[in-house]
């Protein structure tokens, strides 16, 4: 006889969405995790006495999905919530980086991180993009707290930070080299915009990216302004500056990508660039809609973003697919375009897509690591469920994550957070706050 396999954690009894290309569902399921992978998934009643867990976990009622994706955000903006409302992009900017100025330090940077941590581990949120300043101290907060970040240095010509020019490059390599066998840091290169760069520094950029194999985000025709600024700038759209870069690819994941023509999404299309959709700051600061349905008819990869909170204002992935939805059927006239299936895989795989972890999370798979969460369906918003997806995108509520778990870990055990001081947190913020309202 042969004796069980010692795991660390089996979920018996829930329903399992595994958002693999069969779109397998199992009722009534059973799912174990060894070391920071899944090693098994299946029927409850095929689990017999295969496994020693040293954790069981009843979900009877419960939902477990893969852990979603935020594609775009800027985390330690989680202190500049709400600070900034009901202006155009380019004013909100201007407000926005004078109190950077003023306020950002590793410490700030710091704090304003590990608030965003908690924030998307309570919506269900396991993996997602940052784009930030002091990179190195977001990177020590994630490994810290066991959550999964796409980072990297990310350079910007703006006045009052003439360090992050091509000085930093060096360093920027160096921190690279120092972090790149992190497990929970997936590395990338980052520029602010076509705007905030220019053609050497775009060009220095994709030669690092094509040297060290790594992906590159960057925001991409979000606002008219923009649209302008680059035109004046360079005599083209911000996609045809990247492009003439070499900078779209299926390596490269475009922030935002409001305005394009149809000859610009063939572009994107053809190259296998992906898309971060954010709905909410694209709203919020009237830079325009999306053209997601025809994206994603086209073929293109798109997946779903917050953007910061102090554009938004809040991280939670829920919130931001239903409006994504709902916004493209108001605008089509055509309630059949982004149905709920298909905008929760932009959440899940195709997001892991985007940040090019397709082959590691995005869907429980045997192998894959166990990034997932679980939802608590017996919630009365949640009753009575015809229909999984539709329940996800239209009714689910970052209040119904009970448990998350990232990188076979538990980061939040019936909605306790097991890894981040969320009361100390929120003190800190409350304090820096207090600095920031005499700016
Ligand atoms: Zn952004």
């Amino acid at each position: 006889m042969t004796q069980p396999l010692k795991v660390d954690f089996l979920l018996l009894g829930g329903t399992i969405v595994t958002m693999d290309t069969e779109r397998h569902v199992i009722q009534n399921g059973a799912l174990a995790v060894k070391d920071s992978r899944i090693v098994w998934i299946g029927d409850i009643f095929q689990v017999g006495d295969q496994f020693e867990p040293a954790q069981k976990l009843d979900i009877h009622g419960k939902v477990v999905i893969p852990g979603l994706v935020n594609t775009h955000g800027h985390w330690a903006m989680t202190l500049f919530r709400g600070l900034v409302d009901d202006c155009p992009l380019e004013a909100w900017l201007e407000k926005i980086w004078k109190v950077e100025a003023a306020v950002v330090s590793a410490e700030t940077v710091t704090i304003g991180t590990q608030l965003a941590m908690v924030e998307m581990i309570r919506s269900g949120t396991t993996c997602a993009a940052d784009m930030y300043w002091h990179y190195p101290e977001s990177f020590d907060a994630v490994i810290q707290a066991g959550f999964r970040m796409i980072n990297g240095p990310s350079f910007a010509l703006i006045p009052g930070f003439e360090d992050r020019n091509h000085q930093a490059y060096k360093a920027a390599i160096e921190l690279l080299e120092q972090y790149k066998n992190e497990p929970l840091l997936h590395l990338y290169m980052q520029a602010h915009s076509t705007y905030m760069t220019n053609v050497k520094m775009l060009e220095d950029i994709a030669q690092i990216k094509q040297d060290r194999n790594i992906g590159f985000i960057t925001h991409a025709a979000e606002s008219k302004g923009e649209m302008e600024l680059v035109h004046q700038k360079y005599g083209k759209t911000p996609i045809e500056v990247l492009d003439s870069v070499s900078l779209l690819s299926n390596t490269t994941l475009l922030a935002h990508c409001v305005h394009l023509s149809d000859a610009e999404i063939e572009r994107l299309t053809v190259t296998g660039t992906n898309v971060s959709h954010c709905p909410s700051s694209n709203l919020k600061l009237s830079s325009g809609i999306a053209r997601v349905a025809d994206m994603v008819r086209a073929g293109v990869n798109v997946s779903i973003g917050t953007d910061g909170p102090a554009s938004n204002n809040d991280l939670d992935l829920f919130h931001e697919a239903q409006l994504a939805a709902l916004v493209q059927k108001g605008v089509s006239g055509d309630p059949t375009v982004l149905p709920a299936e298909k905008v929760f895989s932009m959440l899940t795989i195709d997001g892991a897509r985007a940040v090019g972890l397709e082959n590691q999370v995005g869907s429980l798979e045997v192998g894959k690591l166990a990034d997932l969460a679980v939802i608590d369906f017996n919630a009365a918003n949640l009753t009575p469920c015809f229909n999984l997806y539709s329940h996800f995108i239209y009714a689910t509520s970052s209040a119904d994550v009970c448990h998350v778990m990232i990188h076979g870990k538990m980061v939040m055990q019936n909605r306790q957070m097991l890894t981040l001081d969320e009361e100390k947190i929120k003190s800190e913020v409350r304090r820096i706050s207090q600095q920031i309202r005499l700016i």
